[in-house]
């Protein structure tokens, strides 16, 4: 099996299992159309990502790219999370392919979309309840 075809049938097994649970996962061939979109949108289309896809082994980064290559890696953690996050990371790592880093230059890319501090509001919250205690502090001995 070619790489491509793997990435594929990666994505047909996702796209069940999301269906099972009752959720909807984009495809990684819809994640790169948004992901054009999005360039579009907010950057004038300067932002042209080669590959967009999912990976599970990304735990605590929701997103990643390599600029050299233009590929763009998104957690699958990220599944069933609202749109208007997973939009938010995919800006964040194409932003990463015309910025490295995190200055003022970056940020200054990133206002250009109005949900920015919401979508980083929602993720702190998730990586915040993640590590709440399980049983509550009222409820021990
Ligand atoms: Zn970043």
């Amino acid at each position: 099996m070619s790489e491509a075809e793997e990435r594929r049938w990666v994505g047909v097994m996702l796209d069940k299992l999301a269906a099972q649970e009752g959720r909807r996962v984009l495809g990684d061939a819809e994640l790169t159309a948004r992901a054009e979109r999005l360039s579009e949108q907010y950057f004038g289309g300067r932002a042209r990502p080669s590959t967009v896809r999912w990976v599970t082994n990304q735990n605590t980064r929701w997103g990643s790219c390599t600029p050299s290559e233009g590929s763009i890696r998104l957690s699958h953690r990220l599944q069933g999370m609202p749109e208007y996050v997973v939009d938010y990371v995919l800006l964040h790592e194409l932003a990463h392919l015309l910025v490295p880093g995190h200055g003022p230059r970056f940020w200054e890319l990133l206002e250009a979309y109005p949900r920015t501090e919401r979508a980083r509001g929602y993720l702190e919250g998730v990586v915040a309840a993640e590590r709440l205690p399980t049983v509550p502090a009222d409820a021990e001995d």
